[in-house]
């Protein structure tokens, strides 16, 4: 099994390493990864300017770094490595759950594998203020991973782990709340800045990716591409027929 391993925190990343090394024991792994850190770009592709794909030594791994986003990663990785079977992203410093899909780099990584018809699979843990240990949370990796890898039903999953799982679930997306939040400040000239950061969700509904993180569990959420509301359509087809 080839097996692509990429991220959005950048090639640097302890957690992208700690992915390659679990990846290592289901297949051949090639990383492909960002030259810097690309967090939140969201599933935004480079196509104003041409991008380098250039050779890295990442402990054994054959290893490349794109001056572009986890999207463009994968497209280039794919481009390189024929017949590729999976698409591994992350480990995320930072859990990618609810409405944080949205913004997410490595579940877009995941997804861009998706779309070109490459299994995708996005891990991530939390990574503030307490990174993982890394060693720790492999088996827990490699067993979620061998739960999902090369399941053509699965074509695109989402995985966060707690840092201290107790075993595994399948779970939903949580979108009831949205965690994203504008701070104003100042900065040290005195002129108004804004940040955009998270706020912390609690109460989350059971059996969502969220609810299961909090309660110690991996969660493996299975993702589709199309997002048509089927219910809508079906509702506004026999309401409101087109003429
Ligand atoms: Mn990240």
């Amino acid at each position: 099994m080839k097996i692509l391993v990429t991220n959005d925190d950048g090639i640097y990343s302890p957690g992208l390493l700690c992915l390659a090394r679990v990846a290592s024991k289901l297949g051949e792994v090639r990383i492909v990864a960002p030259d810097v850190e690309q967090s939140s770009m969201g599933h935004a592709v480079t196509s104003g300017r041409p991008l380098k794909y250039r050779p890295l030594a990442r402990e054994s791994f054959e290893a490349y770094r794109v001056d572009g986003t986890p999207a463009d990663c994968v497209a280039l990785g794919s481009f390189h490595w024929e017949h590729m079977d999976v698409v591994l992203s992350g480990i995320n410093l930072g859990l990618n759950l609810g409405n944080a899909i949205w913004h997410s780099g490595t579940v877009s990584a995941a997804r861009q594998a998706s779309l070109l018809g490459i299994q995708g699979i996005a891990v991530s843990a939390p990574g503030d203020p307490e990174e993982p240990d890394y060693d720790a949370l492999a088996s827990h990796v490699e067993t979620a991973l061998r739960n999902v890898i090369g399941d053509p039903a699965l074509p695109l999953v989402n995985i966060n782990l707690p840092l201290r799982p107790n075993g595994l679930r399948w779970t939903r997306q949580s979108v009831r709340h949205y965690d994203g939040r504008v701070v104003p400040g100042k900065d040290p000239r005195g002129r108004p800045h804004y940040w955009f950061t998270v706020r912390p969700i609690e109460e989350t509904e059971e059996d969502t990716d969220r609810w299961a993180v909090e309660n110690g569990w991996v969660s493996i959420t299975p993702l589709r591409l199309d997002i048509t509301d089927e219910s809508l359509l079906a509702n506004a087809t026999a309401t409101h027929p087109l003429d």
